[in-house]
């Protein structure tokens, strides 16, 4: 769960290249993680322009810049550096480059990981512009690093070379096609390195980590072989997983860089690190063209989290489409986006879109055109972009390709809409005839224009149907012919469908209240210490900025509601709502809950309550992760002892037949 909050690619933006040839880069740096000071040498011959602009992170300073061996120097202009150069010819550009990395603060958060520096590592990420290299320009380089010897440093790119002596560790890395820039990390790190088909795969883990080294690196290398045969070769000569003293799960070409607290948790070396292994393809072997929409978080979501979830059995897969329904559901209209608008995970709202919708329509692409096909459309599309930079026309084109067929339909209405289809059945009957049965029955849906296979069970006295209907027009008549006595039927019994839940079918979870920047907070304690931590809590959860009323609890308010009360109080407030306190809460010890119920016109409540004010603190970093639930109830220390989600009973989409 902290994997799915956190993990993202971290992945520059590369637009379409420019007309210049290719940026060549020879860079030499000297770093000491410890005092984060840093020197940078970097040389590169530039031709056919007559300016060069570029980014530099604000802790560094250009100490020495000469053009072909002449001193020069760069204007600012806002956030960007631009050298006049004598002509658009061939010129060499020399710099020198200082500066100290930031010291890590204790308040960093995942999504804003910059540079940052500090005695367990040094971080820089190539977003964070510590080369002078136009932002929306790829570039091939070579990078010599050089670290104290207690220390080990490692980057984007090849590993060619690398040795130490009484003082210093240094290795050299190089990437020889365009890519983004060099990202580069360093820590106390202990080295072990394993060969799998040729590639090398190293853990630079901190020392307590060490003995996970062969667990990660046997299953890097299954995971790279799995992908190996589901896309195409491996892109790279190196898979690298590193340690991170930050709580982050991130991707790069050729390596990810992970949390030192994330690692030894069971998931990351399961789905998590299967989704950065696939990130060397989709997003990295072939770079996302963000002017169009990010691909790739969905795809890498469905081929790594969801199919490895479908390996454990067809009703954990069908547990997560529905989890993304419900998701979906929980998600207010008006924050709600066209797939092709995602670029990146900034809210909690862009991963319901850019990573579920994406994923789940995958799954219904394959549902489609036919799986053979699907597996042949990805090799295509690996095989036609590979190295370059593409956008979801050139994924609709490699499956056109492979089905044989026109899906610009397919794309546009999942792509180019923002919603999802409704569906809820009208009128049906069942006519004896004189041999059998006649089943009929009206499928409605009110939004326009969605096409789709719907698949239904009939139930008759001699056993279930499997059938599947197309869906395109607003009223769908179907009618089937059985010798036995029809019992139910239950359409989308599996949630193929991307579709919105009808109320009744989503039973509230969490994210239906703090998603909602309808929702009011109110804090139900006159205790100030409580009241100041319920107050930081409210503002971790919700994914805009809170809003607290003073107001009167009464079971007609008008909004989703979060409440946080002190567990004395709880019952009479509850009683003001017109709730009762569900049997899950009364069957074991909590010392602080959280759990959402809907008020009689139908709002979402999400109800938090504690003993006291330290265990409401102790939820602070634990229940942001549980979104997905409707209960959960922690122990001493933000430990979570139960959760779950309310049950469900048979949907609107199911007809009982038995008296029709
Ligand atoms: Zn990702």
């Amino acid at each position: 769960m902290l994997a799915a909050a956190t993990l993202l690619l971290a992945s520059a933006a590369l637009p379409l290249q420019a007309a210049a040839p290719p940026l060549q880069h020879r860079i030499a740096v000297a770093l000491t993680p410890s005092s984060g000071e840093i020197r940078i040498d970097d040389n590169l011959v530039v031709t056919g322009r007559e300016r060069y602009r570029f980014r530099l992170a604000s802790w560094l300073v250009i100490e020495k810049l000469a053009i072909d061996g002449m001193r020069a120097e760069a204007q600012r202009q806002g956030h960007d550096y631009v050298l006049a150069l004598p002509d658009a010819g061939r010129h060499r550009l020399d710099f020198v480059l200082r500066g100290v990395v930031p010291p890590r603060g204790a308040g960093q958060r995942p999504a804003s990981a910059r540079s940052s520096s500090g005695e367990d590592g040094a971080y820089l990420p190539a977003y964070d512009s510590w080369i002078p290299q136009p932002t929306a320009e790829s570039m091939s380089y070579r990078l010599q690093v050089k670290v104290p010897v207690a220390q080990r440093a490692v980057a984007t790119g090849k590993l060619i070379d690398e040795d130490s002596d009484a003082e210093f560790y240094q290795a050299v890395f190089e990437a020889t096609r365009p890519t983004e820039a060099p990202s580069l990390f360093a820590g106390p790190y202990q080295i072990r390195e394993q060969r799998s088909n040729g590639l090398r795969l190293r853990s630079y883990f901190h020392r307590e980590l060490a003995p996970l080294s062969e667990i990660y690196l046997a299953a890097a290398a299954a995971y790279i072989q799995r992908y190996d045969r589901a896309v195409g070769a491996y892109p790279y000569a190196d898979f690298h997983i590193i340690s991170a003293p930050l709580p982050v799960g991130l991707g790069f070409p050729n390596l990810t860089y992970v949390g030192r607290q994330v690692l030894p948790l069971p998931f990351m070396r399961g789905r998590s690190l299967a989704h950065e292994v696939l990130h060397n393809w989709w997003g990295n072997g072939v770079r996302v063209d963000y002017a169009t929409g990010n691909w790739s978080e969905g795809l890498t979501t469905y081929m790594a989290d969801y199919a490895l979830a479908a390996e454990q059995g067809a009703d954990v897969a069908r547990g997560m489409r529905i989890k993304w329904l419900r998701d979906y559901a929980a998600l207010p209209s008006e924050r709600d986006q066209p797939v092709r608008s995602f670029i990146s995970k900034q809210h909690q709202a862009a991963q319901v879109i850019g990573y579920n919708k994406v994923a789940f329509i995958f799954h219904m692409l394959r549902l489609e055109i036919g799986g053979l096909e699907f597996e042949q459309g990805l090799r295509h599309f690996w095989q036609q972009n590979k190295f370059k930079t593409a956008g979801w026309g050139e994924l609709q084109q490699a499956f056109e390709h492979s089905a044989g067929r026109g899906l610009d339909w397919f794309f546009r209405q999942w792509l180019d809409r923002s919603g999802a289809p409704r569906l809820s059945i009208g009128a049906h009957r069942v006519d004896r005839l004189a041999d059998g049965f006649r089943t009929s029955v009206e499928i409605l849906q009110p939004v326009s224009g969605y096409r789709f296979k719907l698949p239904l069970l009939l139930q008759t006295a001699n056993g279930i149907e499997r059938h599947e209907i197309s869906i395109s027009e607003n009223l769908t008549r179907v009618e089937w012919v059985t010798s036995a006595q029809p019992r139910s039927l239950h359409f989308d019994p599996d949630s193929d469908v991307f579709r919105l839940l009808q109320p009744n079918e989503a039973p509230p979870i969490l994210r239906d209240v703090t998603l909602n920047a309808k929702t009011v907070s109110v804090v139900g304690s006159a205790d100030a210490e409580f009241n100041g931590v319920a107050r930081d809590l409210a503002a971790r959860l919700m994914d805009v900025a809170p809003r607290f009323e003073q107001l009167q609890l009464s079971r007609g308010i008008e909004h989703p509601l979060m409440l946080i009360t002190g567990s004395a109080d709880l019952a009479a407030q509850l009683s003001r709502l017109g709730l009762r306190q569900p049997p899950e809460l009364s069957d074991s010890a909590w010392s602080a809950a959280a759990w959402t119920a809907r008020l009689a016109n139908g709002n979402p409540v999400l109800i938090i309550s504690a003993d006291d004010a330290a265990a409401l603190q102790s939820l602070q970093r634990p229940l942001p992760h549980y979104g997905g639930q409707s209960y959960i109830l922690f122990a001493a220390a933000g430990r979570a002892v139960d959760k779950g989600i309310w049950p469900i009973e048979r949907g609107p989409l199911y007809v009982d037949l038995s008296g029709a």
